[in-house]
């Protein structure tokens, strides 16, 4: 009943001699004979306006909103197939946005064929070995001792050469590949702590999960699966997720974070601060670290605003028993600061820049015989 209140409304919306037909589902279409943009930004407007009033269905009140792709022809395609494809990708968009419309926009689209170009390359990267893993130390502040490191993935590139995770995640995130993505970089640090057992230095590995990663309901059985085929003991392999993500969906992401410190991983919280935690759930939630995101540490020597962030998250992590990682120390400042504070662990430039995983041995091995920081 409301799809067809919603037909009768298009209708009045967008009169003789202009089309309304229902696609599928919750899918309609308008065909806006002898107009241009103009006109066709017009009707979206006046489809928007009209949808305000809620729909009366069975005494209850229910409010629908539509949001419009808009394709003009011939411009936009001259054929119904480009034309429909030329909708779809601008309603998506619309959608991405947030806006109600969005009028077809050929340069975006360029732009989109060039993501999926993107989007093989970076496929083939994984499958062929072009991705590298990077590992950054954390450093405990109270003895010195090397704590664990974590795992920074970078893209080999045979043209644009090493190129960083910001500029390839967000894209992995979109196309689904950051779950093949994900499992390279769980397998390559185990394959890694594997070879460090060997010669008795073995030390946690943290990678990092995006969200999809958390979605992916067979994500708790793969892990388990890879730390059986590498032996890996327990505590070698730590996990990371944004505060952010966790919060989007709070429940959910509390479920999977039981199942994966069921398994014997140790759990952190990162880019504190930068997120919006319910303190009740930050209580519930069952991870051992909160990293502190880089931005406050940064400013902490010059903000007091930031400094104060910094002290009374270091404070509230403690109450509740978990143990805090300062990110992005560069300098003896921050190190100073942050040690005074009772900060537990340290990572950044100050420390160590992240650096390919083979030469990380050599780095360990400098850094105990130095005995010290910096
Ligand atoms: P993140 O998890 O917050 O990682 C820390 C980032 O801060 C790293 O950048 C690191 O190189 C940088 N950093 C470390 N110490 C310092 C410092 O003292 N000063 C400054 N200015 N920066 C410092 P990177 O390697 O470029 O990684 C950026 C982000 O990419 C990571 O942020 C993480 O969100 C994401 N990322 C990296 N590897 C993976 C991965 O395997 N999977 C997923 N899902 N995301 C990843
Ligand atoms: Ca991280
Ligand atoms: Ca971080």
């Amino acid at each position: 009943q409301l799809l067809r209140e919603f037909g009768q409304r298009l209708c009045v919306a967008a009169p003789a001699p202009a089309v309304v037909a229902r696609l599928r589902g919750d899918e309609f279409a308008i065909l806006l004979p002898n107009s241009g943009a103009s006109e066709a930004i017009e009707l979206a407007k006046r489809i928007e306006i009209m949808l305000v009033q809620p729909f009366a269905i069975a005494d209850i009140a229910l409010d629908v909103s539509a949001t419009i792709g808009l394709a003009l022809f011939p411009e936009h395609g001259e054929t119904p197939h480009d034309l429909f494809r030329h909708v779809d990708s601008a309603l998506n968009l619309a959608k991405k946005r947030g806006s109600s419309y969005y009028l077809f926009d050929p340069v975006q689209s360029k732009d989109q064929s060039r993501r999926l170009n993107a989007a093989g390359e970076l496929r083939r990267a994984i499958e062929g070995g072009d991705l590298l893993l990077y590992l950054q130390p954390k450093v405990n502040m109270r003895t010195g001792a090397v704590q664990g490191v974590e795992g920074l993935v970078r893209w080999k590139h045979a043209e644009r050469g090493l190129i960083p995770p910001v500029e390839f995640i967000g894209l992995a995130e979109h196309t689904g590949l950051i779950r093949p993505l994900t499992e390279w970089v769980i397998e390559t640090a185990l394959r890694l702590n594997q070879a460090w057992a060997g010669q008795g230095c073995a030390l946690p590995i943290a990678v990092n999960l995006s969200a999809r990663n958390l979605r992916d309901e067979k994500l708790v059985e793969k892990i388990r699966n890879l730390k059986t085929i590498w032996g890996t003991a327990a505590g070698l392999l730590e996990l990371e997720i944004t505060e952010s993500t966790v919060m989007d969906d709070a429940e959910y992401a509390l479920n999977v974070l039981r199942c994966l410190r069921e398994e014997g991983i140790p759990l952190a919280i990162d880019d504190f601060g930068t997120g919006y935690s319910s303190l009740t759930y930050l209580q519930r939630l069952p991870v051992e670290y909160i990293k502190i995101d880089q931005s406050f540490v940064r400013d902490m020597t010059a903000n007091k605003a930031s400094l104060a962030i910094v002290r009374s998250t270091i404070d509230l992590v403690h109450d509740l028993g978990r143990k805090t990682v300062a990110e992005g120390v560069e300098t003896q400042a921050h190190w100073d600061q942050l040690a005074a504070l009772g900060c537990d662990i340290a990572q950044g430039y100050w420390i160590a820049r992240p650096m390919p995983s083979e030469r990380f041995p050599d780095w360990l091995a400098q850094y105990r015989a130095r005995g010290s920081v910096g």
